[in-house]
């Protein structure tokens, strides 16, 4: 049998401010896996990783999520969440912002702040204060925030948006390490080149799932030379 999905989505209907933002959307997410959640900015991307952690308003559909439903207290410390925006606090040092959230989230394991400031480059920025940190660094920040503890699903929200390319690899390499070690991770991006970089791809336009495929699947599928132009030929051929 086969082992069930880290994340089983339904039928999922979200309106916001009026407008319906996701609308019958099904999905699921092999567990051990780097999915990438692709789509240009208003697709809905981030409306879906918020029903995922169960803290959006849906209408109608099922989010279940590591077998529980989406939200329930049961999974606060089975699953993380890195918000798009950083939220950490900007008159804290990196090292005083990980202490914190490691006792919030009642994981104070000795050395797991060391471990996640080394996991995301941050060790020589230990003692800096956030708020003169860099923007790439502030979203490394939020995402060593989302390492703590163990987490067994990882639900990223565009992490590498704004990263120069050495730093965007090497997270890349870190996401596969930690999927190497059994953890599930949703990675959202609206950059069409960092498909290559996920073992399975779900592209997402105007809320509905565009295709859902492994890399190299997408490129035979469509004849395109790389995943922009792929993306573009299944919009002009969709239904
Ligand atoms: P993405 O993350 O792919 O850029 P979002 O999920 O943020 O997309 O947004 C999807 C749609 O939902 C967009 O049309 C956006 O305008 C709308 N939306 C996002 N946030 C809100 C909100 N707080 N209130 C009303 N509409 C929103
Ligand atoms: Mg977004």
């Amino acid at each position: 049998m086969a082992a069930p999905p880290a994340i089983d989505v339904d039928g999922l209907r979200v309106v916001r401010g009026g407008r319906v933002v996701l609308d019958a959307l099904s999905l699921a997410v092999p567990a051990g896996t780097v999915t990438g959640l692709l789509g240009p900015s208003g697709s809905g991307k981030s409306t879906l990783l918020r029903a995922i952690v169960g803290v959006q308003v849906v209408e109608g559909g099922t989010v279940t999520v590591l077998g529980l439903p989406a939200g329930s207290a049961g999974l606060r410390a089975r699953v993380a969440y890195a918000t798009q925006a950083a939220s950490v606090y900007d008159d804290l040092s990196v090292h005083e912002n990980l202490a914190y959230f490691a006792a919030v989230l009642g994981t104070p394991a000795a050395g797991d702040v060391e471990r996640v400031l080394r996991e995301v480059g941050l060790t020589g920025e230990a003692g800096d204060v956030v708020g003169r940190l860099s923007g790439g660094q502030r979203s490394r920040v939020s995402l060593a925030v989302a390492l703590l503890g163990a987490p067994e699903l990882l639900v990223l929200d565009e992490p590498t948006v704004g990263l120069d390319p050495l730093l965007r690899a090497e997270l890349w390499d870190l996401f596969h390490r930690l999927a190497g070690s059994g953890k599930t991770l949703l990675v959202s991006s609206h950059v069409m080149d960092e498909a290559t970089r996920c073992d399975d791809l779900v592209l997402l336009r105007d809320g509905a799932v565009l295709a859902r495929a492994t890399p190299a699947e997408l490129l035979a599928r469509t004849g395109a030379a790389d995943a922009e132009e792929a993306f573009l030929r299944l919009v002009r051929t969709a239904p």
